[in-house]
């Protein structure tokens, strides 16, 4: 995985931007932020010509002054596809929803899908360097897929390596049926 340089370009990237497996910037491999910039930028350059044109100061971008510079007060609008924070929030969400409703005494069965539902993450999650660090991590944490205790604490563990790696806190493991399935007790 390349980081920080668009190699088929051969231009530098802005930080943080990541490129997939095809050698392109990857937006789901990509935390919004990174792009931001970018877009903005873009989108700034057009309001102001389109408002320079309506109110007559111009005719043509030719009589524009060059585009301002990122300002952050600019959101995402509409319905974007998603960047990595926001794919990671709704798979979370889905994992540990799983797991919180995820039978006290699965059977065989039962079993062998959540296994598959695991295994398949990192075969399958389109931030590429996400699934290939969660891969690692699950060969070396054999996924506890006896019962819903199990299952949600190891799930809360391989989280917080996660967690630990993006430099955030970690999450209180014995907290997650509050947080995934109960609410808070008032
Ligand atoms: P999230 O981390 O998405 O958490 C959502 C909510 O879950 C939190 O608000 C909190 O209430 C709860 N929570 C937090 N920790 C735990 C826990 N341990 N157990 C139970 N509940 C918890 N992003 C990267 O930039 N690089 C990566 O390598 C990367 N790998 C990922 C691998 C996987 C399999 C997944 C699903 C996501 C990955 N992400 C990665 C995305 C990243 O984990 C976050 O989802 C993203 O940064 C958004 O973070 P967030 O702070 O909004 O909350």
């Amino acid at each position: 995985m390349n980081v920080h340089m668009d190699t088929k370009n051969e231009k530098p990237l802005p930080p943080g931007m990541v490129l997939g497996p095809d050698g392109k910037p990857c937006r789901v491999c990509t935390s919004f932020r990174n792009w931001k910039p970018a877009i903005a930028t873009r989108e700034q350059a057009r309001n102001q010509k389109a408002a320079a044109i309506a109110s007559g100061v111009a005719t043509s971008a030719a009589s524009l002054s060059p585009a301002p510079s990122f300002s952050p007060a600019l959101k995402r609008v509409g319905n974007c596809p998603p960047d990595s924070e926001e794919l990671g929030r709704a798979t979370w969400t889905f994992l540990h929803t799983t797991a919180a409703y995820y039978p006290e005494r699965p059977t065989p069965t039962q079993r062998a899908n959540m296994l598959s539902l695991i295994r398949a993450i990192p075969l399958l999650y389109p931030c590429s360097h996400c699934a290939d660090d969660f891969g690692q991590d699950v060969k070396e944490h054999a996924p506890d897929v006896s019962g819903r205790a199990g299952l949600s604490r190891w799930l809360c563990e391989r989280h917080n390596e996660v967690n630990k790696k993006l430099g955030k806190d970690t999450f209180d493991c014995a907290r997650t049926d509050e947080r995934w399935k109960d609410g808070p007790s008032d």
